[in-house]
């Protein structure tokens, strides 16, 4: 397999599809390697009502494959492949996948993240359905009671717009206080419709065919009590999925691949998209915004070095 694509790109999420649609129309040579379908972390969720364009809105997996669709009509090819490592320091960058090696002279990252889980029974079950992972996405579903879990940043974002939405956000975190910044504590402690549950943790996801409850465990009594709920958000950190580029490309201190808004990383014609990259929001919409700066660095990267 010797073929040389102008451009592969890792991962077949929004900022992938996004920067194979951009790269082909702009006559790159491109392909996209993805693990299982068009859409990525998005194509799990039911209903996405923040992407503009769909005044109806558009379940995620839907919104995957017309993004898929629209990279193939300019020749964006796809290839369903498991890549299992990657050498990307030499001009010619080599991806070994399942399928074989694949040759680029450019690489785009767009691995994405995946939220932690808080490993319960039926977790997966009810993905979607009452447990949720991202309240700025799927919080406008909801009007009663809710449950954020965690303590960090992005659990008191998660909790301050609930309570915006549901009658009650009862913020379940397993210390005494909070891990976020200052600027939470006060804003989460004076929000009359919001109850923090200190030192507790989300130990069941109660109901029968769907969430109707959870239960909580007192980490210092070990007591448990039962909280009826509409939904839970779980807010309790992101693993960003850059485990095949370790040694290669640089990290953020959180984990995440360092690469700002240019999108470049510290490796010549390797630029990094969507939620794998260092950013302050991770949404469809800043993921389809890296696809364009990057497939626009790509081209740059390869007019200078290649003279294509
Ligand atoms: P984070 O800062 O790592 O916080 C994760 C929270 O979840 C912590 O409170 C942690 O508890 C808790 N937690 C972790 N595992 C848990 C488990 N298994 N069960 C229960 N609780 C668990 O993650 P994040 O809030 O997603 O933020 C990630 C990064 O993005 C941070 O650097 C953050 O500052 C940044 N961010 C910034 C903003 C902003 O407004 N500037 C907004 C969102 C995110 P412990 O406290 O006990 O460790």
């Amino acid at each position: 397999m010797d073929h040389l694509y102008d451009t592969i790109i890792i991962g077949g999420g929004p900022g992938g599809y996004t920067t194979a649609l951009y790269a082909a129309r702009a006559g790159l040579d491109t392909l996209v390697l993805e693990q299982l379908s068009a859409g990525g972390q998005m194509a799990l969720t039911e209903q996405i009502d923040n992407y503009p364009g769909f005044p109806a809105g558009i379940d995620g997996f839907s919104l995957g494959e017309r993004m898929e669709q629209g990279a193939q009509r300019f020749g964006a090819q796809t290839r369903l492949t498991q890549v299992e490592h990657v050498e990307l320091t030499s001009p010619i960058k080599r991806i070994r996948t399942s399928d074989g090696v694949f040759l680029s002279r450019t690489v785009i990252v767009a691995t994405g993240a995946t939220p932690r889980l808080l490993g319960l029974d039926r977790e997966a079950d009810w993905t979607g359905r009452g447990v949720h992972y991202c309240a700025a996405c799927d919080g406008m579903a909801y009007r009663d009671k809710i449950v954020v879990v965690g303590g960090g940043n992005s659990a008191c974002a998660d909790a301050m717009i609930l309570s915006r939405l549901a009658t009650h956000v009862h913020l379940v975190h397993r210390r005494d206080t909070l891990r976020a910044t200052k600027i939470y504590h006060k804003a989460i402690l004076e929000t009359d419709n919001l109850t923090v549950h200190w030192n507790s943790t989300v130990s069941q996801l109660l109901g029968d065919q769907r969430l109707e409850g959870v239960q909580l465990t007192d980490l210092t009594t070990h007591t448990h009590q039962q909280l009826p709920c509409q939904g839970v958000f779980v807010s309790i950190g992101r693993t960003p999925a850059t485990q095949l580029f370790a040694g290669q490309l640089e990290l953020d201190e959180n984990g995440y691949l360092a690469a700002g808004e240019s999108t470049q990383t510290n490796l010549p014609g390797v630029f990094a998209v969507g939620d794998v990259r260092t950013k302050t929001v991770r949404q469809i919409v800043t993921a389809v915004g890296d696809g364009a700066v990057a497939a626009a660095g790509a081209e740059a990267y390869l007019a200078e070095h290649t003279g294509v």
